[in-house]
């Protein structure tokens, strides 16, 4: 997951497009508990904090969690204790709660810690062992005094003829009963943090929820005999029926038509303000853009010179530009972006290439910079690593009007760089470009506002395009540059792992270069790059010192030095966890080894590969797989093979998600859904967008009744900033 969180940007880091106090005295009071820090909830330390940062898909720029998260930490799952069975009934390998008297203890002998306590327990109908391993003697008996009733929950297993339960999930007296959940849900989870914490958190944030006033129509409830809000969110956290936790269950569904009707409302409030906002024109002569092209010693593709002519039309009208320019890696992305910048320059105002690593923006100075220097424009780059005069110095040329064209990182909009007159900012690689970036961005130009182009690698399926970009303008570039040939897709099972390094010799000693990228490990950056560790270590063992590792974990610095080696050919095979999965450019690179490619995502295998094929050189992607594949994985590896079509491979890894693996459109880079960030709710999707049109066009300040219930609806799914746009018209 390392490489997306590369992708995103924090917030605070943004200037605010409205001072944050303001904010906070718009939203309505009875929301405040919601928006407090989790550490008002009883049993959050700082201990669980670390833990609940790491489980929580926290929003961007939200640094700290807060009660609200537990709302939306939706549960994957629910065991179900409500078989209440006499001992003698209890089926092993179930699940089930006993009502049962201690009867003796049998502790292991001392100093014999592997030996099991065991605990006899009995009904009136039978007998029940209760196992407990490498457990505190003092706890044990605490939990189970001789004589008394205690309510136990677990699975049964049978030992010989005999019964038992190991480390029962709970165990209460009768008067806890009623802690002891029938229907337990259970959680995305973090080493540290049990299912049982968790929920009980979770339960204590549920009451923090006020009662809200319903923004659905009765007739639209009616229709699909939702709940109300409050009952949706309590249902999901505090079921009272299995399918109260599941993703097609009612409450869920309910939920995710809300959150979704959010987002539509945010993209349709964002887009009417922008289209009321009369801006500047952007029209250049066209002299820099002359020069440039003539500069290039290629042509331009047919879609590169469509999508100029889209932008020059954006860029010439009075409205601002909010633009998402997709095109698979390697489609010439950065050219458009470039001749984007000199319209800017043509008249004397500047541009910002804004790329979301520091490697990427230096890969966009190395590739930007001759063609721009020939061109007359005066180039420079601001990254985190700009400090102290030499940041003193470029901010002061930036404020001059002395640099044309600015490449960086989202150090380029941080609030003290002043531009002299910022007319195009250009986002890469921005997948996470939500409606916080689009707002925050703006600001920085003349009179507030510049115009945007944002651009992505990542195809994106149309159904999704709507949810996320339906405010924004859409250029694709279909067709690839000329004499790219087609890379050769294997898929070897990892038993095959020396064969593999056999071909790699081969390959290395006629001067190919190599990637190899290393297990995608869920939640665990530590354990990921023990694993690129290991396999450099293996892989030098054949391969001697020309092998590099390239991980997350490393400073930026390391990281440029490691790819500038890769890049001069100094090295030959890149081990790296999923940092390059972002547009790092090596043309020498011909062969792309993905190791565990059953772990990947299919947007991701994708973009994995598009990072050979760049060059002369006849490309390879060897995917390795462990047996045995599952349904969906295999259909991913066969896709993969048959296709290199990103917009095609975009709209079946959809698909593909529809066959129940929740990984949701994290793994596309589109994470902006908490509820209906799970495949099946595209029905949901046309409703909510005709709905928000709806409401936007009888009521467009959200001033009715149901306009002002609409607004607690933002501000609970954190679309506020939508809310904010009210005050700036
Ligand atoms: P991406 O869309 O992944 O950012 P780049 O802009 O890095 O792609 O372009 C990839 C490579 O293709 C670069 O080396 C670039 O110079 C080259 N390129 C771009 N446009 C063309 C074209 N029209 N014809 C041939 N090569 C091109
Ligand atoms: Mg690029």
């Amino acid at each position: 997951m390392e490489a997306i969180h590369h992708q995103c940007y924090n917030l605070a880091e943004y200037p605010q497009p409205c001072p944050q106090p303001r904010m906070v005295r718009m939203r309505p009071e009875t929301l405040n508990p919601l928006f407090a820090d989790a550490q008002t909830i009883k049993g959050v330390g700082p201990r669980v904090v670390t833990l609940l940062k790491k489980a929580f898909d926290l929003p961007p720029g939200v640094a700290e969690p807060r009660v609200l998260d537990f709302l939306w930490h939706m549960p994957t799952g629910v065991i179900d204790r409500r078989s209440e069975p006499a001992v003698r009934d209890a089926v092993p390998g179930t699940i089930v709660t006993l009502a049962v008297h201690v009867l003796k203890h049998r502790a292991p002998p001392r100093g014999n810690n592997k030996a099991p306590y065991r605990v006899s327990c009995e009904d009136d109908t039978g007998k029940i062992d209760i196992v407990f391993f490498r457990t505190e003697r003092s706890f044990v008996e605490r939990q189970l005094p001789v004589g008394e009733l205690r309510f136990i929950s677990g699975r049964v297993e049978a030992y010989g003829d005999k019964l038992q339960m190991v480390h029962p999930d709970y165990i209460v007296a009768e008067e806890a009963r009623q802690d002891l959940p029938m229907l337990e849900p259970v959680y995305p989870l973090t080493a540290g943090l049990s299912a049982k914490i968790l929920g009980k958190l979770s339960r204590q944030a549920i009451a923090q929820v006020p009662q809200v006033s319903e923004w659905l129509p009765p007739q639209l409830m009616q229709a699909h005999q939702w709940p109300s809000f409050n009952d949706a969110v309590t249902f999901v956290h505090k079921p009272v029926d299995p399918t109260d936790v599941s993703t097609g269950g009612l409450p869920w569904r309910r939920l995710a038509y809300d959150e979704l009707l959010a987002g539509q409302l945010a993209l349709g409030l964002v887009r009417s303000s922008l289209k009321s906002q009369t801006g500047r024109v952007v029209k250049g002569d066209g002299n820099i853009r002359r020069k440039l092209i003539d500069e290039l010693p290629f042509d331009l593709t047919g879609s590169q010179t469509e999508a100029m002519g889209e932008i020059e039309d954006d860029l010439a009208s009075p409205s601002r530009m909010l633009r998402l320019l997709q095109g698979d890696v390697g489609s010439g992305k950065t050219v458009v972006a470039l001749l984007t910048c000199a319209i800017a320059n043509e008249i004397g105002a500047q541009a910002a290439i804004m790329a979301p690593t520091e490697v990427l923006a230096r890969q966009h100075l190395e590739t930007i910079e001759p063609l721009a220097k020939a061109a007359g424009l005066r180039i420079a780059v601001l990254t985190g690593r700009e400090k102290g005069k030499t940041r003193d110095a470029i901010l002061a040329e930036l404020a001059a009007g002395f640099i044309d064209i600015l490449v960086g990182t989202h150090a380029l909009f941080q609030p003290d760089v002043i531009y002299k007159d910022l007319a195009v900012a250009i986002i890469d690689e921005q997948h996470r470009f939500g409606v916080h970036q689009r707002l925050a961005l703006q600001s920085k130009g003349k009179d507030g506002g510049s115009n945007v182009l944002a651009m992505t690698a990542t195809p994106i399926p149309r159904t999704l395009l709507m949810t996320h970009y339906g405010d924004l303008d859409v250029s694709r570039l279909r067709d690839k540059p000329a004499g790219r040939k087609p890379v050769e897709t294997k898929a070897i099972p990892v038993e095959r792992i020396d064969d593999v390094i056999q071909g790699l010799r081969r390959a290395v000693t006629s001067g190919a270069q190599i990637y190899w990228v290393c297990p995608l490990i869920e939640s665990s950056m530590v354990s990921e790059l023990a694993a690129a560790e290991e396999r450099q270590a293996h892989l030098t063992q054949h391969f001697g010192d020309q092998v590099g590792l390239l991980h997350g974990a490393m400073s930026p610095t390391a990281k440029d030095e490691m790819m500038a080696q890769f890049s001069s050919d100094k090295i030959k095979i890149l081990v790296s966890t999923t940092v390059i999965e972002v547009g790092v450019n090596v043309p020498n690179a011909s062969i792309m080894v993905i190791e565990h490619a059953e772990r990947f995502g299919l947007a991701q295998l994708h973009q994995l590969r598009g990072r050979v094929g760049r060059g002369s050189r006849q490309s390879f992607c060897m995917l390795l797989y462990k047996t045995p594949l599952s349904e969906t994985a295999e259909a991913r590896i066969e896709m993969m093979r048959e296709t290199e079509d990103g917009f095609e491979i975009s709209e079946k890894d959809l698909e593909l998600r529809g066959g129940g693996e929740v990984l949701g459109a994290r793994q596309s880079g589109l994470p902006e859904f908490r509820v209906a960030d799970v495949p099946g709710f595209q029905d949901l999707l046309a409703a909510a967008r005709n709905d928000a049109t709806m409401i936007l066009d009888l009521d467009p300040k959200l001033e009715s009744d149901r306009g002002k219930a609409l607004r607690t609806l933002l501000y609970l799914f954190e679309c506020d900033e939508a809310v904010r746009l009210f005050r700036a018209a």
